[in-house]
Order: C-alpha cells, then structure tokens, then sequence
C-alpha cells in the first residue's frame, strides 16, 4: 500500500495465512496471525505444489528451501486395474517451458513457511479459535471464549474450509459435501515398481482410486516418504474398518500388487486419515476491511491439486493489491477482481472432472477408459491437459503481481537436487 501502514490480523496458519503474513509483514504492515491450535501444525499427508504456487514461493525466496525437501513431478499417470490400460498420461513437458511440480509432505511446506515467518519475527498467536468479525469502520474481532481481541484495519480469513469468521461476516457458507472422499497415509517410501517422478494411480470404474505420491522429506534429515491414497465414501469408512484390516489390503494389493511394500507398513486403520471433501465458491470473497483467501473463499476435491496452490496465488494477489492503492476497500475489489477468472475457472474444472475419478458413475469412467483416453493422446488435449494440472490454463500470475518462475534458469533459487 503506497504509504498507509495498516494493522492486520490474519485467522489461520495454513499456506494461505502464513503466505500472506509474510508478504504484509514485509510490505511494513503491522500483522498478527491467530491460530486455533495450541502449537500450529499442519494436518495431511501430501500435495503437489504446482508452477503456480511454485513461483509464489519463488517470489517469496522460499524456492530453493521447498525444493530441498520435495520430489520433483514430472508426471500424472493413471491405469485402469482391470484391463491395465493407461488411462491418464499428463507430462508438464508437453508444453514448453521447461514447468514441473514439486509433491510435498505437508510438513514440509508448513516448516517452510512459518521458519520464514519466525524469521521474519511475524507474531502468531496460539490456540486462539476466532470465530466472530464485526466489520466497520474498523473490523473487530472475537475469539471462542467470547473475548475481544481488538480492532483491525483489516482482517484477513485463512482459517479454511470450515471457516466460522466467514459465516459471521455474514457470507454464504455451505459446502457442498462431495460423495468420495479417501483414506490417507505418510509411509516411508518404497521405490520398487515406482517412477520417482510421477503420481500413479490405479483405477476401478470410478468407485475405486488408489495414488501413490513421492513426497519427499518432511524435514531436512527425515525419511524419504510417499503419500498413499485409497478414495472411499466416508459414509463407507465404518463399515471398511469393521470388515477388518487384512480384507482392506487384500483388495488394495489384488488391485495393484505392487503396493504391498507400503500396505506392509500400515498395522491399523488409525494410520489412514479420513478426508471428506466439499465444494464451495464465494462469489465475493471480500467485504469492509474483510478479505477472505485460500480455502475459506473456496475448496474443491484435490483431484486436480489446485488448492494449496490457489490459496498462496490469493496470498500474494493481496498483498499485491494493497501495494498498488492507498485506499483498503478499493484494494479489496481490485484482489477480488484479480482472481475471480482464474478461481470460477479452476473450480468449475473441478466440478467436472471430479466424478470421472469419484463417482458411482458407471458412464463417465467408461468415457474415460475409452474416449478420453484417446482423445487426450491428440493434440492440443496433452498440452491442455499440462496447463489444467499446472494451474496456467488461463494467466494466473500477472492479475497477482507475480512473474512465472525461470523453470530453465539454473540460479541460486534451483536446487541441484532437482536435476531437469
Ligand atoms: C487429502 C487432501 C489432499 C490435497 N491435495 C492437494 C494437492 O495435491 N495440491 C493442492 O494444491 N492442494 C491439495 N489439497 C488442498 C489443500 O490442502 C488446501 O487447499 C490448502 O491447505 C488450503 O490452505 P489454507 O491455508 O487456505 O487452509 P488450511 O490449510 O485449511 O489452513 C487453515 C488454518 O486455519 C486454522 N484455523 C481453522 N479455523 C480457525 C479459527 N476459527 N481460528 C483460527 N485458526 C483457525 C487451521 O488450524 C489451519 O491451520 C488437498 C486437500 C486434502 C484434504
């Protein structure tokens, strides 16, 4: 912002918050990041970090440490376990450029992050649950035991998902529950049958996905780990865990037998989170001396691995709005308006593909097996397929304020750990 210094309190220490602390705490804005639990944590196994939120984190000076602990994705490839037929093949090669994502253990973004933040001497406040904003001529803020915690010039909403400050500044908030969500897991990772560079996955119809995603380290001296993957209704969840762990695996490793190596490392459903997905777009994710960023403004499923990536593209869309007017409403329609397109767009993309991969449907995986499969082997559909997954179908930096990283630069930035 030219000149004003403003008092900021961001709701949530997850990408979104702590991306945009730092980009507010070094444009000289006073900021505090409140965080319900006790110690900030992140919650999850894994996510891929695309070219999007990639050149967040390059612009942020974080790329070189992310790329220290990630592993480097080339590929998407997906088969169907019945016939054994590819039926997903997405290469970020196949446009020019040079893109690549990198996967991560949550961990390891997470630690990225707030190392910099506490670097920075951003301060977070712990266990503090906000759950009221009353906007005004400054916007007040309430947390769960009912005490004020001051006045803002602006307040900012990364609490997530299941945001409650959202609902009381009165904006809409139901998620649409989506019907599949899966069980997750962090094994060690087992090379064997394995390509380093690529998400596998194995489908049956669309009722049955399991994934396999290198991830990398959760810390610079931990383990080489995979995230790992099995979709489920969570309404089913009960019933799979009561009909036992061995059946789970017999049908996991009789549908790709080359799994057992990490089902061998899973001795109780309580190593597999369940994660329930949902669906949500504000329209206007922004009111008086309010702004609401990441998954709060909008989720998905992860099927096409946007969120993370979403959410740090709104980060720095923000901060770069409130850099270019003096006025914090004004800056608040024109953050709206830099991302609206790329947001409806990836959300709606979303939508549709989701049950092609999720779904009870017996239709759409037969398109998929049979039709798509083949189409998305023709030019352009490889390379619109590369710039659905890397977040690019339409510009989504230059309405942020950002550059595109140098994919093919060789600088201080690229590690050399992640060779081309
Ligand atoms: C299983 C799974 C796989 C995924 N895979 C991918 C992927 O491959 N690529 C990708 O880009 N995205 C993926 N996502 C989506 C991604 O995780 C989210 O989009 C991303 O975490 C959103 O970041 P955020 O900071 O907006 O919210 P969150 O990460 O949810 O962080 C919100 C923070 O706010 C805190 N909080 C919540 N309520 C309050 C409150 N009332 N007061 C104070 N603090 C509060 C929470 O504790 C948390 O720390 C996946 C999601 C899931 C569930």
């Amino acid at each position: 912002m030219t000149g004003r210094k403003l008092h900021i309190a961001i709701a949530g220490a997850g990408p979104a918050g702590l991306a945009a602390a730092l980009y507010l705490k070094r444009d000289g804005h006073r900021v505090t990041v409140y965080e319900r639990f006790a110690e900030p944590k992140p919650l999850g196994s894994g996510l891929i970090l695309q070219p999007t939120g990639l050149s967040v984190l390059a612009d942020l000076g974080l790329l070189g440490e992310i790329s220290k602990l990630g592993s480097r994705i080339d590929r998407l490839h997906g088969i169907d376990a019945e016939s054994g037929r590819t039926v997903l093949d997405v290469r970020y090669d196949a446009r020019p450029g040079g893109r690549f994502g990198i996967a991560v253990h949550r961990a390891a973004l997470f630690g990225v992050l707030y190392r910099a933040a506490q670097r920075e001497g951003i301060e977070i406040v712990t266990g503090a649950q906000l759950d009221v904003v009353e906007l005004g001529e400054q916007a007040r803020l309430v947390d769960a035991t009912g005490r004020s915690l001051g006045s803002f010039d602006l307040v900012i909403d990364a609490s997530g998902a299941r945001s409650k400050l959202r609902r009381s500044a009165g904006f809409p908030t139901e998620s649409k529950p989506l019907a599949y969500g899966a069980f997750w897991a962090s094994l060690d990772w087992r090379g064997a049958g394995f390509d380093e560079r690529a998400l596998t996955q194995r489908y049956r119809r669309a009722s049955v996905m399991i994934g396999v995603l290198p991830i990398g380290r959760a810390e610079a001296d931990g383990r080489k780990m995979a995230a790992f993957f099995w979709s489920l209704k969570p309404a089913d969840a009960a019933r799979v865990q009561a009909e036992g762990l061995a059946g789970w695996k017999a049908q996991v490793a009789g549908l790709w037998p080359e799994c057992q190596p990490y089902l061998d490392q899973i001795d109780d459903f309580e190593q597999l989170t369940l994660a329930r997905y949902g669906h949500h777009t504000l329209a206007q994710p922004a009111a008086r001396g309010f702004a609401v960023i990441g998954d709060a403004a909008h989720s998905t499923s992860p099927q096409l691995g946007q969120g993370a990536n979403m959410a740090l593209l709104d980060a720095a869309a923000l901060a770069h709005a409130l850099r270019q007017s003096s006025d914090v409403d004004a800056a608040l329609v024109a953050y709206v308006r830099a991302r609206r397109w790329h947001i409806r767009l990836f959300q709606a993309l979303s939508l549709a593909f989701t049950p092609f991969y999720q779904s009870d449907s017996v239709l759409l995986p037969f398109l998929r097996d049979r039709l798509v499969a083949t189409v998305a082997k023709l030019p352009p559909a490889p390379q619109l397929l590369a710039a659905i997954v890397a977040g690019t179908l339409i510009d989504p930096f230059a309405p942020a304020g950002l550059k595109e990283a140098d994919w093919t630069e060789r600088g201080e930035e690229r590690s050399a750990r992640i060779p081309a």
